[in-house]
């Protein structure tokens, strides 16, 4: 019986065959979604394609404009056109894409490339790993099948990608396979100082004053296993804040001595909660942020509900505490 052909020469051979291509990040974009999109991106330039548009439902955040190419990205609405291909990065659902969902689900061909728990299957070709730190690690991976030259600017937004999922390395997602290919960016010219000097050690006055803010509403159950914070509206505007200045806050309260989850709500402009969880240890956020209609990786979810901040609260602790009761019941050791 003949070998099937792997995953990624089956993407390879897309890519090849492809003259017009896009590729899609998520929406409210992280350092991973765009530094995949973006050496990707950079790479089908590179393999001189006639045409490549890189697309995402909201702006490149400002943590991220360091990024190269970061200009290149389109947020409006595209007509529908069918393209030969779309790279599908860091998402496990297809609304992840927003207003680009129907241009994507028009394409001839559709490569996912991600890491999240598995949700949907929407794509021809799916490069997902579950084990792998950040989808930056499987673009690497794919750039690396597709023989693309590692220039300075696809290792920077590789190693961007690595750098926030791991949390700079801190995360247990971090393997020895993410360290090797890590050092091996760094060869190619990236810096770890310099991506974690503009993405974690450089904030807005107003992104610092809503975290003052929003740890002002921290809270934690009886036994301190769960804490959580809330963004309403109201704090965006005293601090002069935008969404995308939230990213990092759920870090502090899962800091916190003896949390095992920790959650940051937020009130949108649309009065939609988006919602972050992590957890520590052996309490799978994915499958708590599922029952919302969200997803992630065990340790770091989100989902968004359509309710008011308190109905959300209360609506997650329950669910939380379910989960919780449950991990314990079944693991009596825990
Ligand atoms: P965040 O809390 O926004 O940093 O997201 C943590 C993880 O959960 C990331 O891997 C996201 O891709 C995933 N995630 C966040 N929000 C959602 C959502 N509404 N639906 C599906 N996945 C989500
Ligand atoms: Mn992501
Ligand atoms: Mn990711």
């Amino acid at each position: 019986m003949a070998k099937r052909m792997s995953t990624f020469k089956q993407a390879v051979q897309l890519i090849e065959q492809a003259d017009t291509c896009l590729v899609v990040a998520h929406l409210n974009p992280d350092g991973d979604t765009l530094g995949s999109a973006l050496a990707l991106y950079h790479g089908l330039y590179l393999l001189r394609k006639h045409t490549v548009r890189l697309l995402c439902h909201d702006p490149v955040p400002e943590i991220y404009r360091f990024l190269p190419g970061s200009t290149a990205v389109e947020t409006e609405q595209q007509p529908i056109t069918v393209y030969d291909l779309a790279l599908v990065c860091d998402m496990s659902q297809l609304n992840r894409a927003g207003r680009h969902e129907p241009l994507i689900r028009a394409a001839r061909r559709i490569v996912q490339i991600d890491h999240h728990m598995p949700q949907e299957v929407f794509a021809d070709v799916r490069l997902v790993d579950q084990s792998a730190a950040a989808t930056a690690e499987i673009a690497y991976r794919l750039l690396r099948a597709l023989r693309v030259p590692f220039t300075p600017e696809i290792a920077t937004c590789l190693l961007t990608g690595i750098v926030t999922d791991t949390f700079s390395f801190k995360f247990p997602n971090t393997t020895p396979r993410t360290l090797r290919i890590a050092a091996h960016l760094q060869s190619c010219g990236a810096s770890i100082s310099e991506i974690n000097e503009q993405v974690f050690e450089t904030r807005s006055f107003s992104a610092v004053k809503l975290l003052g803010l929003a740890l002002s509403t921290l809270k934690r159950t009886e036994d301190g296993r769960i804490a959580w914070a809330i963004i309403p509206r109201s704090a965006f505007e005293e601090a002069g804040a935008s969404e995308e200045e939230t990213e990092g806050i759920v870090n502090f309260v899962r800091s916190i001595h003896g949390v095992q989850v920790a959650m940051l709500l937020r009130e949108s402009p649309n009065r939609k909660i988006r919602v972050s969880l992590r957890s520590r240890g052996a309490i799978n956020v994915a499958l708590i942020a599922q029952q919302f209609g969200g997803g992630g990786h065990e340790n770091a979810a989100g989902c968004t509900l359509e309710m008011s901040l308190s109905e959300a609260e209360h609506a997650l602790l329950h669910e939380v505490q379910k989960w919780m009761a449950c991990s314990t019941s079944t693991n009596p050791s825990a």
